[in-house]
């Protein structure tokens, strides 16, 4: 069964989430977007086409890894790892981004423009554009550029133009309106590249559709490697699309469990989480195009988020997950940052696995049921991206001492320099 026989049969909606909520002069283009969108979904030729490209430039199929040393620690079931983080540029963010690559040929369109928050999504547009020819802008906030400078030099290096928004609080958010504009004004040769599975029709099914390849590969290794499926699979949630893109696997699978992990930060009832459905603290909402739970407040105004994993750190949710939570089809669990951290540290010394911040929630919930489980019971967990890239922001994270003195030496080198 394809997810989107869950929905209602009004086009985009998911139960009651989802939805087009667009300024008018959108509609052609959105029209547009989608009229493309369905002719290559039923073309097999197309699907034929992305796979073969994530094969030849991305490395895929990416592996599925046993944890021997990690499942006897715990003393419960055995965990198995999808390896998304085997991906060129570190994460399952390229799946999508190439997938909109090729419609974007099919669209005609020569430039394409993206926001971001930690900079990874713009890291794989910018990366996807440079393959394929397209000029490519990326929206930032101007004080996510000051923050992710590891990221914006590769978006420049790559040869996209980054965009310092100073609008605001001058992050994400701010970023996704100026975004908006730009397309209003030069949509007739301009595709938007949206990062994750959210946002207006279609967006959410399709970046659903090209993140499916992970799901559609992970059934066929785990049971080439076990002779069964697993017991549960757990995925970090940003946005959801690494989460629904292994889920889509097995959904008509009734004894696999599928469990959904957000960003806990500092706990339940602390307000700087970004844990919409785990902690119950969302509300239904319209907001950045699209009808979902969103963190706000009783007035609509969307609140601060916080997370230990700058991926993991938005106010709203996949739609379709909204509607697979209340129907009893998903379980959602958050970590906390210190969970996060130990988990880390634990996965490192164990496996010999840096997996990135967001995926390391999925690591955490999962090491806390894993000793509940029998022995011969199976885990899943959607390994979406890898750490040793952010060595930045997970240097800070374990608050690693000699990583300090190094770039307090840095900055002192380079004072010398310019004096
Ligand atoms: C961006 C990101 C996420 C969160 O996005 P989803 O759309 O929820 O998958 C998770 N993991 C990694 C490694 C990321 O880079």
């Amino acid at each position: 069964m394809d997810i989107f026989d869950f929905s209602s049969g009004r086009e985009g909606y998911y139960g009651q989430y989802g939805g087009v909520f667009l300024p008018e002069v959108l509609h052609n283009t959105i029209e547009e977007l989608l009229h493309c969108f369905r002719e290559c979904k039923e073309d097999p030729d197309f699907w034929r086409e992305y796979v073969r490209l994530l094969q030849n430039y991305s490395g895929r199929p990416t592996p599925v890894t046993h944890l021997p040393n990690l499942s006897s620690h715990l003393g419960g079931a055995q965990i198995y790892v999808k390896r998304d983080d085997l991906n060129h540029t570190g994460s399952h963010k390229i799946n999508n981004v190439m997938g909109q690559g090729l419609l974007c040929q099919r669209l005609g369109k020569k430039k394409v423009i993206a926001e971001t928050g930690a900079g990874q999504h713009g890291y794989a547009t910018a990366t996807m554009a440079a393959r394929f020819g397209f000029d490519c802008k990326i929206y930032m906030g101007a004080v996510d550029v000051a923050r992710q400078r590891p990221n914006v030099f590769w978006m420049e290096n790559l040869g996209a133009e980054v965009i310092a928004v100073q609008d605001g609080q001058k992050t994400l958010k701010d970023a996704i309106n100026e975004c908006m504009r730009d397309w209003v004004l030069n949509m007739t040769d301009t595709h938007y590249v949206l990062g994750t599975a959210c946002g207006p029709h279609p967006f959410p099914e399709m970046v659903s559709w090209f993140q499916s390849i992970i799901g559609i590969e992970a059934r066929e290794q785990i049971l080439a490697l076990v002779g069964k499926l697993p017991d549960r699979i757990y995925a970090c949630v940003g946005g959801g699309s690494n989460a629904i893109g292994i889920f889509q696997g097995f959904l008509n699978d009734e004894n696999v469990e599928l469990v959904g992990c957000e960003a806990g930060g500092l706990g339940v009832g602390s307000n700087m989480h970004a844990a919409r459905l785990a902690y119950n603290d969302a509300s239904v909402g319209v907001a950045q195009g699209y009808k979902t739970y969103f963190l706000q407040n009783q007035q609509g105004n969307m609140l601060e988020t916080h997370s230990i994993a700058a991926g993991l750190d938005y106010i709203g949710i996949n739609p379709i997950f909204s509607y697979l939570w209340e129907q009893d089809k998903v379980r959602f669990e958050a970590a906390t940052d210190l969970e996060v951290k130990e988990a880390l540290r634990l996965i490192m010394r164990m496996e010999g696995l840096i997996p990135a911040l967001e995926t390391t929630h999925a690591f955490a919930s999962a090491i806390k049921e894993a000793p509940t489980m029998a022995a011969d019971q199976i885990i899943l967990i959607n390994q979406s991206g890898r750490g040793d890239k952010d060595i930045f922001m997970i240097a800070d994270a374990l608050d690693d001492q000699q990583w300090k003195s190094f770039i307090k030496d840095k900055a002192t080198q380079y004072r010398l320099e310019e004096n």
